[in-house]
């Protein structure tokens, strides 16, 4: 078990973060309240915490209500989002340990979604919670960063073990592998992975998790040296420049327009 995927509004996930060892669960995430405290009841696990990825309501609309139906309850979030995460009682930064029952996660700061976007690594679940920044062949909107900021981010997190784990914030997935495959229609793991993402969506199923290795062979996001995407963008815009943040600020604006 470990993590348990919660879908919540339209196209969101939360997660349930179990330690097995003491049965202390942290809900990644929660727009809605009520589907996270049935699943904790009905596994008879006990809610310690809530994990915030960044301050959007879609991702924090359930922290208040979580709060006054669970005593003690600790909510962690980016004290650089400066105090739009409803409820938060722990702030945390870059670099930051926190603890779930026994199990240890890391706090990455991966900015430029918003200011203090953060994900939670967890080593020995192999599991990283990324929310709004990197999703399964596509990456967030640059709403309060730069381009640049967006590119550090992504490589912070493509530097993590190829068989981590990745739960984003949204099911998007088939709608970006659509577009990944217009920039990089030669990518026979992209094909596939399409292929497989729709039979997936046909059945009701979540495409999540994917893992950092995956996501270096199909996510154009993490593609930009690669020469068939840019060879596509140069075909669009000849006065394209090869530097990565240049190739990166024009996929993403492409991808707002598809
Ligand atoms: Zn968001
Ligand atoms: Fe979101």
């Amino acid at each position: 078990m470990g993590v348990i995927t919660i879908p919540q509004l339209a196209d969101n996930y939360a997660y349930l973060v179990v330690d097995e060892s003491s049965n202390d669960a942290a809900v990644v995430d929660c727009a809605q309240a009520q589907p996270i405290l049935e699943e904790v009841n009905r596994r008879g696990l006990r809610l310690i915490a809530v994990l915030s990825t960044h301050w959007h309501a879609d991702h924090t609309g359930g922290n208040l209500e979580l709060a006054s139906k669970v005593q003690g309850l600790r909510i962690y979030g980016a004290r650089a989002e400066g105090g739009r995460i409803p409820g938060l009682t722990d702030p945390v930064d870059d670099g930051d340990q926190i603890k779930v029952g026994n199990l240890r996660a890391q706090v990455l700061g991966i900015p430029a979604h918003t200011n203090g976007h953060v994900a939670y690594y967890f080593p020995a679940l192999k599991a990283l919670f990324c929310g709004d920044t990197l999703f399964v062949a596509g990456c967030g909107r640059v709403f309060e960063g730069r381009a640049a900021t967006m590119v550090a981010s992504l490589s912070k997190l493509a530097s993590l073990p190829d068989d981590t784990q990745v739960f984003c914030g949204h099911e998007y997935t088939e709608k970006n592998l659509a577009f990944a495959l217009t920039v990089e229609p030669g990518n026979e793991a992209l094909r596939k992975k399409y292929e497989w993402a729709k039979a997936q969506r046909q059945q009701n199923k979540p495409t999540i998790p994917s893992t950092i290795g995956e996501e270096k062979q199909t996510n154009p996001f993490l593609r930009l040296h690669s020469p068939e995407i840019r060879a596509v963008l140069k075909r669009l815009d000849p006065q394209l420049s090869d530097d990565p943040v240049a190739i990166f600020a024009k996929l993403r604006e492409m991808k707002d327009h598809f």
